[in-house]
């Protein structure tokens, strides 16, 4: 995560087959200028991104959300150190919003704190959600392809579920955890039906707390309303992510869901539908930079045209579309 050492990106990478070689070999420095690459969207590495998705694919990828406050962040820190304990490398991608374009500042700060920092095995990137040169979603799946190939396996994405970045998000995870806790306003209220069926898994974090229990039993009443899944029905589990309790529940759970994943037809499935979201999601990022980039959209008279309604902002969409 030190950004300090990464070198500009003017700076040459080595060729393809030498790079994923040094990646899968454990070269950390390398890993990390590639990182800020796809961060920065830069396009001297589109054929090596191209190139990591071919050879990726091993890793699970864990996607972690849910509103602030729930206890992410410490569920991640505990889910780190499970799978360190069983041997495993472990990857952390931390995106947060609320940070501008100065870089996840705070989240950062709140990662370099944690103990697994001087652990090898464990390779964390935070990043800000605005400022993302190539859009959020591509970005996220050029770094979990990197820290596939690089051999980290599971790879966790933490995300604050703030919907529409969110839902992009959860696409490209394998497993889904939904992380609810007491006393978070009005979890209930705001766990409409969509957001319900992205968790493959909702997780009660502060099982230590008053009011765990109503709240857990409350989301597998929802669950039990709502429909059979093919392969997998959401499930309610509580933990306490600040003292561990019930860790061990979780990832069986998650190791669960991998394995009933790791089968035909769930398999071909679950792929088909990440392969249309991450093209979706590629066209839609290119789309969003060259639209901003039209003519019609950085004419200030257009635009005060339609302000001030002597124009309507369909023919200029309709212009920009031109332009594109
Ligand atoms: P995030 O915003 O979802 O990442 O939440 P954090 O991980 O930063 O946690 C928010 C607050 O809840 C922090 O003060 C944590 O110490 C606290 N917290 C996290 N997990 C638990 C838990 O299991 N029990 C209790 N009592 N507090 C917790």
């Amino acid at each position: 995560m030190s950004e300090s050492t990464d070198r500009p990106p003017s700076d040459e990478l080595p060729l393809e087959p030498e790079t994923i070689e040094r990646l899968a070999g454990g070269d950390r420095r390398l890993l990390a200028r590639i990182a800020t690459r796809i961060e920065r969207a830069d396009p001297a590495i589109l054929r090596l991104r191209d190139e990591l998705y071919r050879q990726g694919g091993q890793a699970h990828v864990i996607g972690i959300t849910g509103p602030p406050g729930a206890g992410k962040s410490t569920l991640v820190d505990r889910m780190v150190t499970g799978y360190r304990q069983t041997g495993a490398r472990v990857a952390v991608i931390a995106v947060d919003p609320s940070s501008p374009v100065s870089g996840g500042a705070m989240l950062g700060d709140r990662y370099r704190m944690m103990r697994h920092h001087a652990d090898d095995g464990v390779f964390v990137r935070s990043m800000a959600n605005r400022g993302l040169s190539g859009g959020l979603a591509p970005t996220v799946m050029g770094l979990v392809d990197l820290f596939d190939v690089a051999g980290y396996d599971p790879i966790l994405v933490e995300t604050v579920g703030t919907g529409q970045s969110d839902t992009a998000v959860s696409a490209l995870a394998d497993t889904t955890l939904l992380v609810q806790a007491p006393g978070n306003g009005d979890s209930i209220q705001t766990l409409k039906a969509g957001v319900l069926e992205l968790g493959d898994i909702l997780v009660v974090n502060k099982s230590d707390l008053a009011g765990a229990n109503e709240l857990a039993r409350d989301l597998r009443a929802m669950v039990a309303l709502g429909p059979e899944g093919r392969f997998w029905t959401s499930k309610v589990v509580s933990v306490s992510a600040a003292n561990g309790d019930q860790l061990g529940d979780l990832l069986d759970l998650v190791a669960a869901h991998r394995e009933i994943l790791a089968r035909e037809p769930a398999r071909t499935d679950r792929r088909r539908s990440r392969a249309v979201n991450a093209i979706a999601s590629m066209v839609k990022a290119e789309l969003d930079e060259r639209m901003r980039r039209t003519p019609s959209l950085g004419d200030a008279a257009l635009i005060d045209d339609v302000a001030n309604r002597r124009r309507s902002p369909g023919d200029v969409a309709r212009r920009v579309l031109g332009e594109i």
